[in-house]
Formats: structure tokens, sequence, C-alpha cells
């Protein structure tokens, strides 16, 4: 529907001419989501350059009537951040100022369109790292990361996005602003907002700035590549890991048929002579060598069949890049169907060994690929060979999820993508609380309207 032409001039007046885009041409990578499986279109993208610009911008969007979509570095996967009914993309990538940063407490504050990577090299040279990381660094961005509630590789031993804020910058749907940065490590006063924000996939505020703590920065790393033969006995592993190295920071699992894709694809030599089950990759990260710990910790396990040991940074990649490169991999073979799913780490292995089975029952030519974040008892369920719109296989995987007791999103949010399936791990009182709360802060429901609760 085209937007009325004195909505267009207040959007320009408020951001400036360059910063509304209505070409199609300029609008276009707005509107598709990564994998591009997930398209709309938009009459307009605005892209504000402050606070009070985008306060502007929802008080317009509001008084017309006009729903929007926020938009950070477009990395997200469940296609919530694209434009699915004609809304106004509001992308927040101009608010990409690092406008504080604290060596001595160890806290940044960051403009929600500041990358992940910028964070990182921010705070490394100073001794600081952030406890977050992704593949998707160069891209996703600090408000888009607190708005999925992103987890990454390191949750395992730093948590979550969630566990990382301290404070929060945000307007509401009718343009207040909220503003809780104190800079406390401890604020007991009352509802915490910035919690509510995290996972909230832009349906209840627009995020413009977040104050972040950050981890010591460990300098000296050691990455281990193994081959065991099943993920049971991976799990073994990053238990025993787990239980005599506090140092371990990242515990991954794949398998040959995304390690097949990834050596194509990125052509990359196979890591061993042979093929293995199950492939598991683990980081320790201190401030002394990690590496003889690791090695004397790894021997005394029984069941690993192979293994490589890297601590230069050159090898580190080199071993990382077997797992990193999988979601770029699998989307260059196809447009693929992404599922991520954790468990109860007890009833990971009865998943993996049941879902390729239930995938081909849903659909013969489906083809699965599966890797994840061992230690989260996340797995991403990714499944080629399939429509865009055949979510036979999806739901019988959202099912086996259900039946042993885990939940139909690990990391990637709900989005548009899982929200039919909401009802499988959220009671009907989980979701009517979270559409009061939708209700309550955005009544005219104008922020990323059917996204995470369907539409009134
Ligand atoms: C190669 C690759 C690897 C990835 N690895 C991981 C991983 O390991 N773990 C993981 O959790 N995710 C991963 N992701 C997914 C993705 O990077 C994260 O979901 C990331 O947090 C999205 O950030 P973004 O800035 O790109 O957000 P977008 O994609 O732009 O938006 C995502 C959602 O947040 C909302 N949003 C964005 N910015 C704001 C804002 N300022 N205020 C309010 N709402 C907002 C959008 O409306 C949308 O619903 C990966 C993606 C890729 C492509």
């Amino acid at each position: 529907v085209p937007l009325p032409d004195r909505f267009l001039h207040a959007l320009a007046t408020i951001a400036g001419d360059h910063h509304v885009l209505t070409e199609p041409d300029l609008r276009a990578g707005y509107e598709t989501d990564w994998t591009r499986r997930y398209h709309g279109s938009t009459p307009a993208v605005v892209r504000p350059g402050s606070t009070a610009e985008v306060a502007a911008i929802l008080r317009l969007c509001r008084e017309h009537g006009v729903p929007l979509v926020p938009q950070g570095g477009n990395t997200g996967l469940v296609g919530g951040g694209v434009p699915h009914n004609g809304e106004v993309v509001l992308s927040l990538r101009r608010l990409d100022a690092v406008a504080a940063f604290d060596p001595g407490s160890g806290e940044i504050t960051a403009g929600a369109g500041v990358t992940l990577a910028t964070v990182q090299e921010a705070v490394r040279a100073q001794g600081w790292n952030f406890g977050v990381d992704l593949a998707s660094r160069d891209s996703a961005t600090i408000g888009g990361m607190v708005a999925t509630n992103a987890g990454g590789i390191r949750v395992l031993r730093y948590g979550g996005m969630r566990q990382q804020i301290l404070g929060i910058e945000a307007v509401l749907s009718d343009g207040a602003v909220l503003s809780r940065m104190p800079g406390l490590l401890k604020d007991n006063s009352g509802y915490d907002l910035a919690q509510l924000l995290a996972g909230s996939e832009g349906t209840l505020a627009v995020i413009t700035a977040v104050r972040l703590k950050l981890v010591p920065q460990q300098p000296q790393r050691a990455v281990a590549l193994l081959a065991v033969e099943d993920i049971s006995a991976a799990l073994r592993v990053v238990s025993a890991v787990r239980r005599t190295m506090p140092s371990l920071e990242a515990a991954e699992v794949f398998f040959p048929e995304g390690l097949e894709l990834v050596c194509r694809h990125a052509r990359l030599p196979y890591p061993f002579p042979a093929t293995h089950p199950c492939y598991l990759l683990l980081e320790c990260a201190a401030q002394g060598d990690e590496s003889a710990p690791l090695a004397g910790t790894l021997a005394a396990i029984a069941g690993i069949r192979d293994s490589a040991i890297a601590t230069d940074r050159p090898g580190r990649d080199r071993l990382w890049a077997y797992r990193e490169r999988h979601t770029e991999s699998i989307s260059v073979e196809g447009i693929p169907h992404k599922l991520d799913v954790t468990l109860p780490l007890g009833r990971l292995p009865e998943f993996e060994h049941r879902v390729r089975a239930v995938i081909s029952g849903a659909e013969p030519a489906a083809r699965p690929v599966l890797f994840g974040h061992a230690g989260d008892g996340n797995l991403h369920v990714n499944i080629l060979g399939l429509a865009p719109d055949d979510d036979r296989p999806d739901d019988a995987v959202l099912r086996l999820v259900a039946e042993l007791g885990g939940s139909i999103s690990a990391e990637h949010g709900i989005g548009i993508a899982k929200m039919p399936w909401l009802h499988l791990t959220r009671s009907t009182a989980d979701r009517e609380a979270m559409r009061a709360i939708k209700s309550a802060l955005d009544p005219a429901g104008i922020l990323n309207p059917g996204v995470v609760i369907p539409r009134a």
C-alpha cells in the first residue's frame, strides 16, 4: 500500500532526504533475509541517526497507523527482520557509535547499530573481550543481538546476550524513551525492562543503545578438533573437560554431511585421513598455555578416534573453519529450512539418532545437515532439498523436540518461521502473558506485527 506523500515528507524531515530510501534498488537489500527464504516489500526504508529521530519516527508511525519492522544487520535466521506486509523498515545501522568504553570497570555503551566485530576490536586492545561471539560478527549489530538474545559459541562459559546486559536505551511505540544506563552492577529497583527487551525481536520497543559488561581477554587459546564415534561420546568428552578445565570456552559438534559441504564449498582439505561419524571442536582460553593440560585431559578419555590441536592463530582458525563455515556452505548448497533447537543434554543423543529418520519420513528427498553448540544441548537442524513452504519435515522435527522436553528455538528466536509451533513448548498461560505485555507496550500493534505473536 503506497504511503501518503505527507507521511514520506515527514519521514524525510526527521531523518533527512538521503535516509529515506524508496527506490526499489536501494530497498532490495532490506527486503530479503540472509537465508533468502523470507522476503517481502516495503514502501520505504528509514535510517535514523539518533535516538531522538527514532522517537520522532515512532510517534509519526503511530499517528498514521503505519507499522514498522526494526532491522539491524539483517543476519537473523527466522525471518523476523524483513517486511512481510508492506511495513516500513526502520534500519538502526546508523546508530553505530561506541559512546563510552570504561577500561577500568570493563563496561561499554554501544549504539544499537554497532557491529559485534567493532565492539570486539574496540575492547581487545585494552585487555577485555566480549562474552558473546557469532560467525555473523561482521554484520550482526548489538541491537539485533539483544533483540534476538543471541547465543553463539561461548555460551558455555559466559552465557548468552541476556547475561551481558547492564543497561538499555529503547524507544516505545508512542515515542517515549526508556533509559536505564546506570552503570551499576546491582539494580533491583523494579521490573527489569532491559531483560524484558532481550529476545523481544522488535515487537516491544526499538533498542537504540546498550550498556554491556565485558569479560577479561584470555590471550592464550588452545583448539582441539576431535573425531568421535557418536554424539554420546562427544558429550562424554565435553563433560570430562568441563569438570577439569574451567578455561573451556566452546564445545561445538558437527557430522560428516556438514563437513563434506564445508570442504567442498570452502575448498578445505579434510581434517583427518578417514571420515568419522561425529566431530567435536573444543576451545580453551586462559592467561597461560592450555594446550598441555587439554592434551592431558583428552589422553585420559576413551573413545577419541583422531585429534588435532592448534595454539597459534592460523592453526586455530584452520580448525574453527570446519565448524564456522557450516552456515554459509549450507546456504551455497541451497535455501535451507533452519531449525534451531535445544534438548536437555541427556536427551540430545536420542534426538540426534531419531531426527534424520523423522525428516526423511516426512519428505524422502530432504537432506538434513546437523551441527551446533554441543555444550548447550543446542543443535541447528538444517534441511536442504525442500520447497520453501513445505513445512512437513519442520513440523515433524519440532514435535519430536517437544516430545523430548526441548525448546523449538534455542537462540535464533521465533520470528515468523517458528510462530506456528510456539504452542508446542509454551503454554496457553505463557502465550497469553506475552500477548498482554505486547498489548500494554504496543497497543496500536505497529512494532513488527505478526512476529513472535500472531496478529490480533
Ligand atoms: C553466518 C551466521 C552465523 C550465525 N550464528 C549465530 C549463532 O551462533 N548464534 C545466534 O544466536 N545467532 C546466530 N546467527 C543469527 C544472527 O546473526 C543473530 O540472530 C543476530 O543476533 C542478529 O542480529 P542482526 O543485527 O543481524 O539483527 P536483524 O537480523 O536485523 O534482526 C533480528 C531481529 O531483531 C529485531 N531487531 C534488530 N535490531 C533491533 C533493534 N535495534 N531494536 C529492536 N529490535 C531489533 C528485528 O526486528 C528482528 O526481529 C547467525 C547468522 C549467520 C548469518
